[in-house]
């Protein structure tokens, strides 16, 4: 058996825990980026109530620790159940045993101001309540494209208030790009850094976008990029040319499971941007180490390991706590976590079908 330490995934999305149960395809399949996201994701976002967003994180956490991966950092929404969400995410992460750190994506994308200003006030209120051992809290910001100047400057006040990073996707696709220029900015990396919404160890997802200068900038403030390869395959938006240009770059998979070798075997396939050896992709593991040490503290690698035979997982040790054993859960039984999550999806396509109709 090889130990390992525990593995990072450094951006992910619990509430789309229940996809890979069959969620229904959009028809006709959508053309761009930001198709994808109105058609598929933000209209999952849109159907998850309680119930079924528990059932998501659970599986999606049953999954991740089965796996061999300590930590998750989660960047959560569901328009329709804001307030209490990061706590139901949390307690499902304590008990089940992971690492995480939880924000609430605020955005204005359905309900305008308001929405956002729900958004934050979740993320304010449980960075001020949580003290699970296992959990902390950000700030979360859905994207620059779907938030007005004035979330914006709430977000760092926040940040400022709490001491705080924020979470946020940055520069996934040029719809961003375009966004933050039509309103007057160079980038949107410009725009959020102008408001003070990216204090040091915030944390950038994607970054596709993004030239060498910019990705020097996010070095220089102490940013974290995280890529995700699947994910930006998967969404047609190509890949990030200029990570190699810092060392504070780790792995995510941006919803899809939490399986890191496989996320780390599908980026060392993709062909070598210029400047980018598959050296400084190896380093990619050990930035998700760093991130998790800025949040919570550095921890002796007897705290969070895993345990591999072959490509299986083992054993894994979370907090120096045994939460996996012979490759099962040891505090719940994973078969009925499998079971309510599928009775959660049937449910869950049916409202998104619903909200489907009422759409077009
Ligand atoms: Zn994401």
């Amino acid at each position: 058996m090889i130990e390992e330490r525990g593995q990072v995934n450094a951006h992910t999305h619990l509430y789309s825990g229940l996809a890979p149960l069959g969620i229904p395809a959009p028809d006709p399949s959508p053309q761009t980026f930001v198709e994808i996201l109105e058609r598929l994701w933000w209209r999952l976002d849109r159907a998850l109530d309680e119930r079924s967003l528990r059932a998501a994180a659970r599986l999606y956490v049953h999954d991740a620790l089965c796996a061999g991966t300590t930590t998750l950092v989660d960047h959560h929404e569901s328009p329709n159940c804001i307030e209490g969400s990061l706590d139901l995410l949390a307690d499902v992460c304590q008990q089940l045993g992971v690492r995480a750190l939880l924000c609430y994506g605020a955005t204005e994308r359905n309900r305008g101001r308001p929405e956002a200003e729900e958004g934050l006030r979740e993320c304010r209120r449980f960075l001020r309540e949580n003290d699970r051992p296992l959990v902390k809290g950000a700030v979360g910001l859905h994207a620059s494209f779907t938030v007005s100047d004035d979330t914006l400057r709430e977000a760092a006040e926040i940040c400022r208030e709490t001491g705080a990073v924020t979470h946020v996707h940055l520069a996934e696709d040029l719809a961003d790009v375009e966004d933050a220029q039509r309103r007057g900015w160079a980038s949107p990396l410009e725009r959020l850094l102008s408001f003070d919404a990216l204090p040091e160890g915030s944390i950038l997802a994607h970054g596709v976008c993004l030239d060498r200068s910019a990705v020097q900038e996010c070095a220089r403030r102490g940013l974290w990029l995280v890529q995700n390869p699947r994910s930006n395959a998967n969404n047609g938006v190509g890949h990030p040319l200029h990570l190699s240009a810092t060392d504070r770059v780790a792995l995510g998979t941006d919803g899809f499971p939490s399986v890191m070798r496989e996320e780390y075997e599908f980026l060392r396939n993709l062909p070598l941007p210029p400047g980018e050896s598959q050296e400084h992709r190896r380093a990619r593991w050990e930035g998700g180490q760093r991130l998790v040490a800025e949040r919570f503290g550095p921890r002796p690698s007897h705290e969070d390991y895993a345990r591999f035979d072959g490509e299986r997982c083992r054993e894994v040790v979370v907090a120096g706590r045994r939460v996996v054993e012979d490759g099962c859960l040891r505090s719940e039984d994973g078969e009925g976590i499998v079971a309510e999550a599928q009775e959660a999806a049937a449910r869950l396509w049916q409202r998104m079908e619903q909200l489907e109709e009422r759409d077009s």
